[in-house]
């Protein structure tokens, strides 16, 4: 085991997609099923349940079937899809359903830019497969391993100033309500449904198929390059405005922080540098482990050892570059905040996360631009994101409680699958469209059959 510093390969601070690439593996609904009930947990750790039992239907109408059977009998019922959410929307005492066997592309319409594809389909299959009908995704998040109808539930996002959530492009959606009847809505048909179910947290019934519109497949050009923080924090609206997808993630204790923009390019050969994300991830826990008590001499050493002239360029299919795998696991919270307040929130949050000597995740911030669903945290409203995360296995209650009252102060809207503390009290008043969603939601589904204790906590609903 190396026991010293490797000044190269902290220099790769400056290198890296670095910050990029915490592979994923899916931790779905696959863990081992004891006798008795089938064991799940999320791709964290953090969330886990016995659920009744795993359903995995095959199609429409076996779903279907599914449902009315759970109404009849009353066995509370959740949907599961990558199981990469960190708050617990998934755990229940009843029944698991999961749409695995129920994913691929059902057609495409590439003069029309729309597309078809069963809601299980995870984001990677997706883009593969509209690549090879010359068609992409217009953004996508920083993994792809998400169920598509998973993705969409919670308001999965990517970055870009002119660019909206997933969700945005599901131009109908296809649901099994809770009563097992098959429902269409988009398209010119119930528009109303439409934007409720777009982001639905699983609760209105299970999202079976969606239409979505996609783009022709084009290049992007990645460029990475490093800046100390401050200058990072006053050029962040600037580059937001002047390239497709900028992000930045701010690195703790170094006085440091790393942009990210991608923009479109002519087609061309290929070239995407390894990863070094690990390296850099490690390098930063090693800092925190060793000096972490002595934050000055930290921030000293850091400074010492990072090549601010290091960068990275690559040329690539946007679902190639835009989506990356994280091997390291942890936890993480996230918050949309009006477009306006970012820099300010993101400076709050970067005080309040060096006051812990125990931080060294980067701080991830992006841009998302305002949507019509009416539970998206961007309902009506460009926003800056702003998330931080914490290793798997180590404290992460304190991505709560110091950070929920900074992220309150600017009317930040918690991110539906990270780690947050918002109850029904809250939402009302964050969302305008609240009450409209808890009034639906009710009329499909009057017994509460797709709830589970968090979501009765968030839409206020007796237990
Ligand atoms: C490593 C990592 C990176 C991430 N990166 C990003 C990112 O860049 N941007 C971002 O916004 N988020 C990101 N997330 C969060 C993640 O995208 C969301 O939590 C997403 O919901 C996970 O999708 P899933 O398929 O795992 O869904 P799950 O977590 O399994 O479920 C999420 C919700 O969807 C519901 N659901 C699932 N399938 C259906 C269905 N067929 N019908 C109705 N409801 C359904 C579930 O009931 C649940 O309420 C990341 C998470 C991880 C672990």
């Amino acid at each position: 085991m190396k026991t010293t510093l490797d000044r190269r390969v902290l220099l790769r601070l400056g290198g890296g997609a670095l910050l990029g690439a915490w592979t994923v593996r899916s931790a779905g609904p696959r863990a081992a099923a004891p006798a008795g009930g089938y064991r799940w947990r999320n791709w964290s750790g953090l969330q886990s349940c016995t659920a009744q039992a795993l359903a995995t239907p095959g199609d429409e109408a076996e779903l279907a079937r599914l449902l009315r059977a759970a109404g009849a009998a009353g066995t509370p019922l959740r949907c599961v899809g990558a199981g990469h959410s960190f708050t617990p929307l998934v755990p229940t005492a009843g029944k698991l359903v999961s749409l695995d066997r129920m994913s691929g592309l059902l057609a495409q319409d590439a003069a029309a830019g729309t597309a078809t594809l069963l809601a299980g389909t995870r984001i990677a299959q997706l883009a593969r497969q509209l690549d090879q009908h010359g068609l992409a995704l217009r953004n996508q998040p920083d993994i792809d391993a998400q169920s598509y109808a998973g993705a969409i539930s919670t308001a999965t996002h990517g970055t870009g100033a002119r660019l909206q959530a997933l969700h945005a492009d599901a131009l109908a959606l296809r649901l099994v309500t809770p009563a097992g009847e098959i429902v269409d809505c988009g398209g010119g048909r119930d528009d109303d449904l439409l934007q409720a179910a777009r982001v639905s947290l699983g609760s209105l019934g299970v999202i079976a198929r969606a239409t979505i519109a996609v783009v022709p497949a084009y290049y992007l050009k990645r460029k990475l390059w490093l800046m100390p923080a401050q200058q990072m924090l006053d050029a962040a609206p600037e580059l937001a405005r002047t390239h497709r997808n900028f992000e930045f993630y701010y690195l703790p204790f170094t006085g440091y922080a790393a942009a990210i923009v991608h923009d479109l390019a002519p087609a061309g050969p290929a070239s995407r540098p390894e990863s070094q994300d690990e390296d850099m991830l490690r390098e930063l826990r090693r800092l925190r482990d060793w000096l972490g008590k002595m934050p000055s001499l930290r921030r000293w050493v850091a400074q010492k050892l990072i090549d601010p002239g290091m960068g990275e360029q690559a040329l690539d299919k946007s679902w190639r570059l835009l989506s990356t795998s994280r091997p390291t696991r942890f936890n993480e919270t996230e918050c949309h905040v009006p477009r306006e307040a970012g820099i300010a929130c993101a400076r709050e949050v970067i005080a309040r996360l060096e006051r812990r000597d125990d931080v060294f995740f980067p701080m991830e911030f992006r841009f998302v631009q305002g949507d019509d669903a009416w539970l998206s945290p961007f309902y009506r409203r460009d926003s800056c994101s702003i998330a931080v995360h914490a290793a798997a296995g180590e404290a992460c209650d304190y991505l709560v409680t110091d950070l929920a009252p900074i992220f309150r102060k600017y009317q930040g809207r918690p991110h539906w699958g990270k780690l947050h503390a918002h109850r029904a009290a809250d939402f009302a008043a964050l969302y305008p469209r609240w009450n409209d969603f808890l009034k639906l939601r009710r009329e499909l589904d009057p017994r509460g059959l797709l709830l589970n204790p968090h979501l009765r906590g968030v839409f206020g609903v007796a237990t």
